[in-house]
Parts: structure tokens; sequence; C-alpha cells
């Protein structure tokens, strides 16, 4: 057995092997009513990262009564279901897709959005269901990237992720594939030189990690991002803003930084969705527009990353940005506020008559600037 998979069976996959100081229970509901429902994995390696079960690492594991509490939200907020057409498949945007190619984790994230099929006997991904997947993206041409996703796809053997990525690079038209993958972060000791070797084969491969605190960050960490950087694989981070664990500027700034310094560009932070049994993670909006706030303009460009609501229903991922950078819009002036809160002024440039009649905007005569008219010659 490797090492990685002896830290999964050493981990804690049952309520009764919780220490006594991980216990709680509210409501006369205990963490055994929580595994009935939603399991439980806290691998080895990441229980050891744990000092307070009440802190940012494990928060994020360690079952809470209050995740059964919750009848109302509903268990598939994104609508995965609905824009599914094999089961395997997430077929929403145009010309991508998510391959859900195991309900496998190196640890079931309380939080997590897919809770509903991660770890339980019914969410279980089979070869054939994975062989359909395949096949549906071998028949749709306008696929030209996608995101295998689960669960972790890390957690399948070499050759059977293998098998996996060869099958796919036969297809033509798919131009990249992306792992999204939560090891790194959980289970750094699965990224081994032989599964960067295997990876390298299969460029171009992005991959998309899952860090959301910078305590993540330890030396083993540091080293299976690096492996996976030498392997030419470029390397991005997803992370969920959560009340509890990283909702705070200093905290967020102090993880973008560092992730850049392991050669992980930061891509995503989410709002938490609205999950059954993960809403106790749930922050106002506002906050997270204020963390943003405090990163534009006072840290690296290369460590922020774009604040994104996924929308219930499966209206997809929308980012959103303070409102108070762009002031207005009028008359040729765009007016902008600076992180500083320095208001300045960009002159914007006035399409000429045809283009704009072409384009079908309104307003017959050319408009004039504060600079003259800057229609220019335009062909007349
Ligand atoms: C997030 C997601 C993708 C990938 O989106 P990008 O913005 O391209 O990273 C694709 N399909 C589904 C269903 C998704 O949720
Ligand atoms: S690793 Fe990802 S898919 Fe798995 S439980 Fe955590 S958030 Fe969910």
């Amino acid at each position: 057995m490797e090492e990685w998979q002896q830290l999964l069976v050493d981990g804690i996959n049952r309520s009764s092997q919780l220490p006594p100081e991980w216990r709680s229970s509210k409501e006369g509901v205990d963490q055994g009513d929580v595994e009935k429902t939603f399991p439980i994995r806290i691998n080895g390696y990441y229980s050891s990262l744990i000092s307070d079960p009440d802190g940012p690492i494990g928060r994020q594991v360690i079952p809470d009564p209050e995740e059964v509490l919750d009848f109302e939200s509903p268990v598939d907020p994104l609508g995965e279901d609905t824009d599914s057409p094999v089961s395997a498949i997430v077929h929403r945007y145009p010309d991508r897709v998510l391959f859900l190619v195991t309900n496998q984790c190196p640890i079931y994230c309380r939080y997590c959005t897919r809770k509903r099929m991660i770890g339980t006997p019914e969410g279980v991904v089979t070869r054939r269901e994975v062989e359909e997947g395949v096949e549906y993206i071998r028949d749709h041409p306008e696929v030209r990237d996608v995101v295998l996703s689960g669960g972790d796809p890390l957690m399948l053997k070499d050759d059977y992720l293998e098998f996996i990525l060869s099958e796919l690079r036969r297809i033509p038209h798919l131009e990249i594939i992306r792992i999204g993958s939560r090891v790194p972060s959980s289970l750094p000791q699965r990224v081994t030189p032989e599964l960067c070797s295997m990876l390298k084969k299969y460029h171009p491969l992005f991959m998309n990690l899952h860090f959301n605190h910078p305590d993540e960050i330890t030396p083993q960490a540091s080293l299976a991002c690096n492996m996976l950087a030498d392997a030419g694989i470029p390397l991005g981070c997803q992370t969920v803003l959560m009340k509890g664990v990283n909702d705070d500027p200093d905290i967020l700034k102090k993880l973008f930084q560092k992730l850049l310094t392991i050669r992980v560009k930061p891509y995503y932070l989410y709002q938490a969705d609205l999950t059954r049994g993960a809403n106790h993670f749930r922050t106002p909006v506002a906050v997270g527009l204020e963390i943003m706030k405090k990163l534009q303009g006072h840290t690296s460009g290369m460590a922020i990353p774009h604040f994104v609501i996924d929308a219930p229903g499966g209206g997809g991922k929308i980012p959103i940005l303070p409102q108070e950078y762009l002031i207005s819009m009028e008359e040729g002036d765009v007016v902008l506020r600076n992180y500083e809160g320095n208001v300045f002024t960009y002159p914007d440039i006035i399409l000429p008559e045809t283009v704009r009649e072409e384009g079908g905007l309104a307003s017959p005569e050319p408009e004039v600037g504060p600079l003259g008219n800057r229609n220019g010659h335009a062909g007349k």
C-alpha cells in the first residue's frame, strides 16, 4: 500500500473515531446522526493540521450537527442533475463540460456543494458511466474543454486515471483537459513522481487546486505543487469563502500571496452555494466584495481571483465586482474610482456613425466627446 492510501485507511472514517474533544451535539442531534446522511473522511495527514476543532481547518472537515438540522435548502443547488445528458457529464456552457469521474475525495468537506453524492454508495461512478462520458464528449464536437471533477479525480489509481486521460486525448476536437483536485491541499502524499510523469503525457493539461486557508500550505503541500508545476501543469486555485474559515481579508490575502510562492495562481473565489447541510458556512455577499476591495490594488494582480456566485438553479458562474470602481459612463467620459478612493476620468472612444448603426446602437448624430470630435474619418 502506498503512503497516501495508508493515510486514508488510518484516518477518521466514522463518527465513533472522532476524538472526544471534537465531539458535539445540538438539539438532540450528534455527529453519528450526521454521518448517516453525509459521510465522514478526515485522512491522517489532514487531521494532523487540526489544532482546534472549531478553527479554520477543523471546521472544514469535522461534522457539525447543523448539517442535518437544515431541511429547506436544495440538495442540488446548481441544478447540475438537470443539465446532465449522461450521468457523469454536466453540460451547461457551450464549449466545455464537467466530467464527474469519481465520488471519492481525500477528505469529505462539510461545505461541499456535491454533498448529495460524495462518498455515498449511490454516488459511486462506474466505469461504464465514465465510458459513456467519454463517448458523449466524442459525439459533441463543440466540446473543446473538459473539467475532470467529482469527487477528486486524483483519488483514482494511476492506471485508471491514465485510461481516462488517454481516451480523452484521442478525441481530436478536445483542446484542453483540466483536473479539479483537493489532493495537493489535503493529501499531498498522493502526488508521486509516477503520477507526475503519467500526467505530463497528456498536455495541454491544467489543474485547479482547492486551498481555503494559509495553514493548508505546508511543506508537503508546497512540494506537491512544485512537482506538478515541474511536470508543466499550470496550477490555479478555487477557494470557497466560508464563515469561520477564511472570511477575513488578511487571511485571504495571505493565502493568495502564499499560493503564488508555490506557483499556484488564484483563479476563483466562490461565494458559498445554498446547499442543504452546508448553510452554516455562508457569509453575506458584501463580505466577499469588501475582501475584493482590500485586495485590488493593494497586492499583486496575480494574487487576485475572480469573485463569483454560481447562480442557483443552473445559471452558471457570474463574476461580481465592487460597484465603487465604475462611477459613471456618460457622454464619452468613464469616471472611475481607484483602490485609494481617488477619482479619475478616462475619455472614452466614440464609435463612428456607420459602425454605430451597424452595431444596432441608437444616436443618429455623431457624438462629440470632451476632446472634440473623435469620430475620425472612418471611411467617410
Ligand atoms: C465551473 C464549471 C465549468 C468550468 O467553468 P470555467 O468558468 O470555464 O472555469 C464548466 N461546467 C460547469 C457545469 C461548471 O460548473
Ligand atoms: S474535495 Fe471537493 S468534491 Fe470532495 S468533498 Fe471536498 S469540496 Fe466536495
